[in-house]
């Protein structure tokens, strides 16, 4: 049967990355070798790096004065890098899901930490929109989209701070305004490539401002001083979202990707809104295009465990909701086809006909 993968991270890749990537575990360049068992510092994986960090400048088109590295640690090692490196008295955090409140919780190790707003008591089921960032704070942090809560921010705000971003789940998946940001962070393994590795994109003349001493591993300078090979980078990954960037650039780079994605959101959108069954569980402005929560309407409740049998035998795997938000989360990261959608959607009307 053709599985339609919905998994919320680790998550879809597209089938060529895949093939790509397993094809170099065999033979790199045939040279006889694997991806797996040559030096990082063989003359063959530079200019894997250096394509890699070439094709984010250019899909992003990322302004000069701006470093772009390959890290270990995930994106929750990065909620204690960016306030080590970036935090100089004052931040601001937007509080809009579990990452954004890890990422606040780590910034108060190392300095006043001002949350603008949150919407935890409405269990984050939206974005709030009335608040003020402090303009005295050395940066406002905000999570671009909740993974968890399914909601976004889909536009780069205007804020007069500079913004550093938890870009996790939606990188490479609509146009960013590179220069409202001094960091963006990424883990790969929802929207770029395999996980284990984290993608950070800085501002250099930001670097070094900090008054503390920074661990040699955690100060960003070291990473862009040796272009992320001060030690041992994470090679398999870092390939992997070589053939992810490829296959981006191939398909009309961002822009497409953008499209794409909010047309995967309409369909499925507009099903969870016309299925008398379902309810989406964020308010429709802030709706995430990359992870579509929904639940069972209220009378039928007792139906949730046997809609998500139903799915599964047609082929949907990782529909279950986080336990957070319980129903149903359908993460439709760039990999995510039209059909793998149509699928659901049949799923879902199917579903309302026999009940
Ligand atoms: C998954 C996720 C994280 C955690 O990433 P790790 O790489 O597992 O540390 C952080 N932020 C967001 C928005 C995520 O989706």
């Amino acid at each position: 049967m053709k599985k339609y993968n919905f998994n919320a991270g680790p998550s879809m890749l597209p089938r060529e990355v895949i093939e790509n990537t397993a094809k170099q575990c065999l033979d790199f360049n045939g040279s006889g070798l694997s991806l797996m068992e040559i030096s990082h510092r063989a003359k063959d994986f530079q200019p894997v790096v250096d394509e890699a960090e070439a094709l984010i400048k250019e899909l992003l088109q990322v302004p000069e004065g701006y470093s772009v590295i390959f890290l270990g640690g995930g994106a929750s090692l990065e909620f204690c890098m960016v306030p080590y490196n970036f935090l100089i008295k004052k931040a601001a955090y937007l509080n809009t899901g579990t990452w954004a409140k890890k990422a606040l919780k780590e910034a108060k190790f190392f300095g006043d930490v001002v949350e603008v707003a949150s919407s935890a008591d409405a269990n984050y089921t939206f974005i709030p929109k009335e608040w003020e960032c402090p303009a005295d704070a050395d940066y406002l942090h905000i999570t671009t989209n909740n993974t968890i809560y399914g909601t976004e921010i889909r536009k780069d705000l205007d804020v007069q701070v500079p913004m550093i971003a938890d870009m996790s789940s939606d990188i490479f998946s609509r146009p960013i305004d590179i220069a409202k940001y001094d960091c963006i962070y990424a883990g790969a393994q929802k929207n770029l490539a395999m996980a284990g590795v984290t993608l950070v994109i800085l501002k250099n003349e930001k670097l070094g401002k900090a008054p503390r001493q920074i661990p040699t591993m955690l100060d960003y300078r070291t990473h862009v001083e040796k272009g992320s090979m001060f030690n041992t980078p994470p090679v398999v990954p870092i390939y992997s979202a070589l053939e992810t960037l490829r296959w981006i650039k191939k398909n009309g780079g961002v822009e497409a990707m953008d499209k794409l994605a909010l047309q995967r959101a309409e369909i499925l959108y507009s099903e969870i809104d016309r299925n008398k069954m379902f309810r989406g569980t964020a308010v429709s402005e802030d709706r995430s295009v990359m992870n579509i929560c929904f639940v069972m309407n209220d009378e039928y409740a007792e139906l949730e465990k046997p809609f998500l049998d139903f799915a599964v035998g047609r082929g949907m795997v990782g529909i279950k909701g986080h336990r957070s938000v319980g129903g149903f989360r359908a993460s439709c990261y760039n990999a995510q086809t039209i059909e793998g959608v149509n699928a659901l959607v049949q799923a879902m009307k199917d579903f309302e006909a026999q009940h």
